[in-house]
């Protein structure tokens, strides 16, 4: 089967990242933005800017209960008479009269004339008047937020491609933006192939698994801000993989499980050469995950229905069938081209730096990425390898938050030293 793909055959990660990477970047949304109401914009991806429709703050706002002044005549520790009192939600008031305070709540609009704000808990009130208690002092500016801090009438809060999550979803609505334009989920095609692979719900017989890919990769799927379209099992014939690819060509991407190692009943990559597919990589020098597959078939899309910048072609990842395997492959290679056809701007894989918690010991040769748990609890997060019983071990992934990364060259890392992390 070999000599029917093209040359491109097993990269070294970094290799193969970057070739994903610069082919993420050329990618376009999967289709036409629409409005969806801010209540279920979470997971979804601007498709527009989100401008300030006023100052943010639109007054400049106490931080503090307390009283607005001067700084300079505060810092006297003269009593100022009580000149008035504003409530959060009252207009701006002022101004304020010479050598007098205002009695202010905290996001009350600060009155005219005053500069800073003595807060409640360092002054002495005594009959109206209010005196800034020694050895406090006031600064100009203190415990204000000047309309427009954070931004002006007009100005680019986020730009378009951004993921929604809470905070956006609160920014949108201090813009009163009550609906947000989004790009479409693209639709991402998920084949598990595997004689030996069951539907969830049946009972296994000897020599049968239930397909636990297809839920964890529609699980990813929508995370990344994909529409995941599970397939019932795919058997290991060329048949059934000929009838499965030719359904799937209706969708925006296409993940496949199984059947891509140099097994005899591993028929993928023959499949996806007769839909006429240009292979990217065959394989990666990574553990787990090596005989991951990254291809471009034609994509069936009427040239009428082509939107701007949407490719002519469909993207197709074909994963190890291993569950750990399929996991690690999706998060480095499916994950940045999915996000690339959702709009989004930051398309991963996100990774950091950790110290490690105890010594590990590796074998050249391979970029390796290792199921571990972090702990974020002290100053630096602490990686521990959970050990490796094979990419099979989905009980030790699930107790997992995080893949620990051991470069190629590694043999043997001391405990204590900075490595990198691969977050999901
Ligand atoms: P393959 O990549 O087809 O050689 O499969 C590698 C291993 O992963 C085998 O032990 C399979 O039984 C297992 N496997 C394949 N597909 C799935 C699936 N959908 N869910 C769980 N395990 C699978
Ligand atoms: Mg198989």
């Amino acid at each position: 089967m070999s000599e029917t793909l093209q040359s491109p055959a097993i990269l070294g990660y970094d290799e193969a990242a970057a070739l994903v990477a610069s082919h993420a970047a050329a990618l376009g949304p999967s289709g036409p933005a629409g409005q969806v109401d801010l209540a279920c914009s979470s997971g979804r991806v601007l498709a527009q800017p989100l401008l300030a429709d006023r100052d943010q703050p639109p007054f400049p706002r106490s931080t503090r209960d307390g009283f607005a002044c001067r700084a300079a005549e505060a810092s006297t520790h003269a009593a100022l008479i009580l000149a008035g009192a504003t409530r959060a939600g009252q207009p701006p008031a002022g101004p304020l009269p010479t050598a007098s305070a205002w009695e202010i709540m905290t996001g009350a609009p600060i009155p005219a004339g005053a500069d800073a704000v003595m807060m409640i808990e360092h002054v002495e009130v005594v009959d109206n008047r209010v005196r800034l208690l020694p050895p406090r002092s006031l600064e100009p500016g203190e415990n204000i937020v000047p309309q427009a801090a954070q931004a002006r009438a007009g100005d680019e809060l986020l730009p378009a491609g951004t993921l929604i999550g809470p905070a956006q979803i609160a920014l949108a609505a201090a813009c009163g933006q009550s609906t947000l334009a989004v790009y479409p989920r693209p639709r991402v095609a998920i084949l598990a192939t595997g004689d030996e692979v069951v539907p969830v719900e049946s009972d296994p017989a000897p020599g049968q698994i239930r397909n636990s890919n297809g839920p964890m990769l529609a699980a990813l799927v929508e995370s990344t801000g994909g529409d995941p379209w599970l397939f019932p099992p795919v058997a290991d014939t060329a048949e059934a993989l000929d009838a499965a690819l030719a359904q799937a060509a209706a969708s925006d991407l296409l993940l496949i499980t199984g059947g891509v190692s140099a097994g005899k009943f591993d028929l993928v990559e023959p499949a996806l050469i007769r839909r006429g597919a240009r292979f990217h990589f065959t394989g990666v020098r990574i553990q787990p995950g090596k005989p991951v597959v990254f291809a471009e078939t034609p994509a069936f899309i009427p040239p009428a229905a082509l939107i701007q910048n949407q490719s002519r072609t469909q993207c197709c990842l074909g994963l190890p069938g291993n569950p750990i395997s399929s996991a690690v492959t999706f998060l480095l290679f499916a994950a940045p081209i999915l996000a690339a056809l959702a709009g989004r701007r930051d398309r991963g894989p996100r990774f950091a730096l950790a110290r490690l918690g105890g010594e590990v010991k590796s074998k050249p040769g391979l970029t390796r990425f290792f199921h571990a748990h972090c702990t974020f609890a002290g100053d630096l997060p602490e990686v521990s390898w959970l050990g490796w019983h094979g990419s099979g071990d989905l009980a030790a992934m699930a107790r997992a938050n995080c893949f620990l990364v051991l470069p190629e060259d590694a043999a043997q890392i001391p405990a204590g030293a900075t490595v990198r992390i691969l977050l999901y």
